[in-house]
């Protein structure tokens, strides 16, 4: 089998999520955006898919380089393509960036799991069908009746848990809401949230990411009193001596790097300078299934668990792969939102979730994903 062609579709369809000037998420009134899916085509018509930003796949990288690499190449030969792909980075002037490696090398196993009638999750050799998911919930802002308040959290929180979630991480307030940062008000919000559920709940969050090691400090030393399972990304993760001073400081655990740059080899660096008790890896972060696997095969080998960042059908495939992952990142969820509407482009969601809370991998071959190519086609963009 052989690759003939690199196929990118560009569409349109309506969301209720807003960016804010920091490109956090917010809800709002229904609007049209873009949204990508890169096609790997076969000489014997075998295909394998995977969205991605349109500015990730825009076709001055396609034909610069995906298409060299690529055209005319055996699709399982993921670990060579992987490699001659990340080798183009470097000469690339820094346009062919990780995110662009992250969709060729999922639609790769996309291709191999729908020619072999295998499901991803069970091609790489599975762990579990089915994963705990925590509830994230978006970034607080100042909409009323929203994520506004510490109270606004607790009242959210609790309907979580009774939708069957068994962990909730909160991504709390960062600018542009005019009043933050502030470790005092992330303390209230955190405190809320355990009074609301009680102390079976797994607790976690992922803070402003800019806080100076002192005010990382304080939120650490007040999540431990509030039993949280981890803290995520409160400091600038281009310092790794800043994490592992936070790690010695703290008894609660810390979780990354997960925007750090540098994929698995950043992430051995972390291990060795001690700046993280549990991993981070997500598909999109690091270049693709491919390079996470290696970084969870890593975490195991150190003892070491490793928490995959992101929803969608390929984390949730890597959530499912390993036994050293404990849970899978569910959303982003607001009260203003129904996150089991799903996306118009797909015609089932690609993380159903059951009353306890697990959230079920799909059988079908390849990522899973039911794909509404009809919707895609009808919604192109010229
Ligand atoms: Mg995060």
């Amino acid at each position: 089998m052989r690759i003939v062609d690199v196929k990118v579709r560009v569409f349109r369809h309506t969301t209720r999520r807003h960016q804010d000037s920091a490109g956090h998420g917010h809800p709002g009134e229904p609007h049209k955006v873009k949204q990508g899916m890169l096609s790997i085509v076969c000489d014997d018509g075998s295909e394998g898919h995977c969205f991605g930003a349109p500015e990730t796949i825009r076709p001055h990288l396609i034909e610069t380089f995906v298409k060299k690499v690529l055209i005319g190449q055996d699709p399982f030969d993921r670990e060579l393509l992987w490699q001659e792909l990340a080798h183009w980075q470097r000469g690339s002037a820094g346009q062919l960036t990780d995110r662009t490696l992250a969709v060729v090398d999922t639609a790769l196993w996309d291709l191999a799991g729908r020619a072999l009638g295998l499901p991803v999750h069970k091609l790489i050799g599975a762990y579990r069908d089915k994963v705990p998911a925590y509830g994230s919930t978006m970034c607080g802002d100042e909409l009323e009746g929203g994520l506004a308040t510490p109270e606004d959290y607790g009242r959210f929180a609790e309907k979580l848990v009774a939708r069957g979630y068994k962990g909730i991480k909160l991504h709390t307030w960062m600018p542009p809401v005019s009043w933050s940062p502030n470790v005092k008000m992330d303390l209230k919000a955190c405190a809320a949230v355990r009074e609301a559920v009680g102390p079976d709940v797994a607790l976690m969050i992922d803070a402003y990411h800019w806080y100076s090691r002192t005010d990382a400090l304080e939120l650490g030393r007040g999540l431990e009193k509030l039993d949280f399972a981890w803290i995520e990304e409160p400091l600038d993760e281009q310092s790794t001596s800043s994490y592992a001073w936070l790690a010695a400081n703290l008894d609660i655990p810390v979780l990354g790097p997960e925007s750090a740059a540098g994929k698995h080899y950043a992430r051995a660096e972390w291990i060795k300078a001690g700046a993280c008790d549990i991993l981070r890896t997500g598909v999109h972060d690091v270049g693709g299934i491919t390079p996470s696997l290696k970084s969870i095969h890593l975490a195991d080998a150190y003892g070491m668990n490793c928490e995959i960042h992101g929803n969608g059908a390929p984390n949730l495939v890597l959530a499912a792969s390993a036994k050293n992952i404990r849970w899978y990142e569910r959303g982003l969820l607001h009260p203003f939102l129904e996150y089991d509407d799903g996306f118009e482009y797909l015609n089932s969601l690609a993380d159903p979730m059951d009353a306890d809370g697990f959230v079920h991998l799909s059988d079908k071959p390849g990522m899973g994903e039911d794909i509404n190519f009809d919707f895609i086609n009808d919604n192109l963009v010229a």
